[in-house]
């Protein structure tokens, strides 16, 4: 019975994420539409507003796509011991002009010897990557965001804590469902693909948050997690 009652929750699962992405490609989709239509009988200086409109929507679907791809099963995964630190400073690298551009500072400490993990680095640098910019997505006063690294007994933690927007109590709980978004452009996919790989690799991701302060993420990593061996 076990075993039925997590295969019709895997099912519902499911088929609550396939009515999600149907409808968060159709609306889109309808809207492209709509658009050609009006494309066909419009002067130059329309046609230019509405293929900026169509753009836009075609890449929202692309991002939705990609993103379920992330999640989606067959995908050739390489665990190796992989250095966090590295990973962490390449993702900040990586997402420093958007950064620049909110005014948002990315300051990263790592306190004593922090030993390689057993990791996926791909996933694990998806994963930082989606969570920071989250942070500065909800930081639009600017700001600093504080990501530390440490090492606790056979794990690795990082921490990111930024002075974002915050997220409202009655959401936290519920954060790592598809399409909760509060974004014009957002999919609602990025941090059940979070959510995804910290599972997978055995670890743990806790948030605080409050209401226009800001919110504190923890990741906590086995170094080397004994169930994959
Ligand atoms: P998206 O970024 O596409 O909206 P996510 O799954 O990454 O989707 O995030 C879902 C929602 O959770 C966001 O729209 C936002 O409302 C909230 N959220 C996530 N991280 C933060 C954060 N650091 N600060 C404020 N809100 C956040
Ligand atoms: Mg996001």
């Amino acid at each position: 019975t076990e075993e039925l009652i997590r295969k019709s929750e895997k099912l519902s699962v499911l088929g609550e994420l396939a009515a999600g992405v149907a409808h968060e490609i159709r609306n889109p989709l309808t809207s492209l539409i709509g658009f050609a239509q009006l494309l066909k009988e419009s002067d130059e200086e329309m046609k230019d507003r509405y293929i900026g409109i169509m753009l836009t929507e075609l890449k929202r679907i692309n991002d939705i796509v990609g993103e379920l791809m992330l999640v989606a099963k067959p995908q050739a995964v390489h665990f190796e011991n992989s250095s966090l630190k590295d990973m962490l400073e390449s993702v900040v690298r990586l997402l420093d002009t958007q950064a620049i551009i909110k005014n948002v500072q990315i300051k990263l400490n790592t306190f004593g010897e922090i030993p390689p993990v057993y990791c996926v680095e791909n996933q694990l640098k998806q994963l930082f990557i989606n969570l920071l910019k989250n942070s500065i997505e909800a930081m639009d006063k600017g700001g600093l965001i504080k990501l530390t690294l440490t090492r606790s007994k056979g794990n690795v933690i990082v921490e990111m804590v930024d002075q974002g927007s915050g997220i409202p109590r009655d959401r936290l709980e519920k954060l790592g469902e598809p399409f909760y978004t509060t974004k014009e452009k957002g999919t609602g996919l990025g941090l059940m693909v979070c959510y995804k790989i910290v599972k997978e690799h055995f670890g743990q991701i806790h948030f605080e948050s409050e209401e226009g302060k800001g919110t504190k993420v923890q990741v906590k990593l086995p170094i080397y997690p004994l169930s994959v061996v």
